[in-house]
């Protein structure tokens, strides 16, 4: 091989590597752009869905149906978490009364 040939195919991989990396950037950057959003039901922020955690408690049972509320919350913000463990809490306390 020549040293020109080498040039070129060291080129042409470079010209690859560069590519890929491109491409995967893109479709990570793409992906983070259709992540879905949610409202947090205690501060009112729109997040991102991987920012977004989820409370419930049994609202009703009888007639064998058992029905569930839900609450969004940021799962990054304490206050937030904080807020959702007490509502979920809430509940419990009542549920044992
Ligand atoms: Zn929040």
């Amino acid at each position: 091989m020549t040293g020109i040939a080498f040039v070129i195919l060291l080129l042409l991989v470079l010209v690859a590597v560069v590519v890929m990396q491109a491409d995967e950037w893109y479709t990570k950057r793409r992906h983070e752009e259709e992540e879905l959003a949610w409202s947090c039901h205690f501060c009112g922020a729109v997040r991102l869905d991987h920012l977004i955690g989820v409370v419930k408690r049994q609202v009703s049972k009888g007639h064998g149906l058992t029905l569930y509320e839900t609450r969004r919350y940021c799962s990054d913000n304490p206050r937030c978490v904080q807020r959702a463990l007490l509502w979920e809490g809430e509940h419990r306390d009542l549920e044992a009364v």
